[in-house]
């Protein structure tokens, strides 16, 4: 089980080559019986163009291990959210430029307060603004900083 762990720690997210899926929390569950593996997989987002591809990459990840008998199932409930992305997920997110989510789904001050602060990820100033909604996939936002004037998206809360 721990091997096909570390299989699909080699897979990455094809919008996010620098995270895996495992890190990302789109893997629910892995089960295995005699040469048969199970995964149940929650895609991060509905709208997004990647979603077909992972399963395929999911299963050329463990072909190539020798793992054939491989079936990736789709679990759309519960929905995922931004809190399962590990710690070392939203590092990774940060360092690739992607500002990572400000707050967790669970906390609802978001619903009363408005649109917190997002940090650049390059300088950490909190003087940025909202360019557009949709930055270069449906899963993110467009940012600017205003100090440092790089650009930058903005992974959404959802
Ligand atoms: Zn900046």
């Amino acid at each position: 089980m721990e091997e096909i762990y570390q299989i699909l720690e080699t897979v990455k997210d094809p919008e996010i080559p620098v995270i895996s899926i495992v890190e990302l929390g789109i893997v629910r569950e892995v089960r295995k019986q005699n040469g048969h593996v199970e995964i149940d997989i929650t895609p991060t987002y509905s709208g997004c163009p990647a979603l077909d591809v992972i399963p395929v990459l999911i299963r050329e990840a463990l072909a190539s291990e020798g793992y054939d008998d491989v079936h990736v199932k789709n679990i759309l409930s519960p929905a995922w959210t931004t809190d399962w992305i590990s710690e070392s997920g939203l590092q990774k997110l940060k360092e690739y430029g992607i500002a990572p989510p400000v707050e967790k789904t669970s906390d609802k001050s978001f619903l009363t307060d408005g649109p917190k602060k997002v940090p650049c990820p390059f300088c950490n100033s909190e003087n940025t603004k909202l360019v557009s909604q949709f930055g270069s996939t449906p899963c993110k936002a467009a940012y600017q900083c205003i100090d440092c004037l790089e650009p930058f998206d903005y992974f959404k809360c959802h």
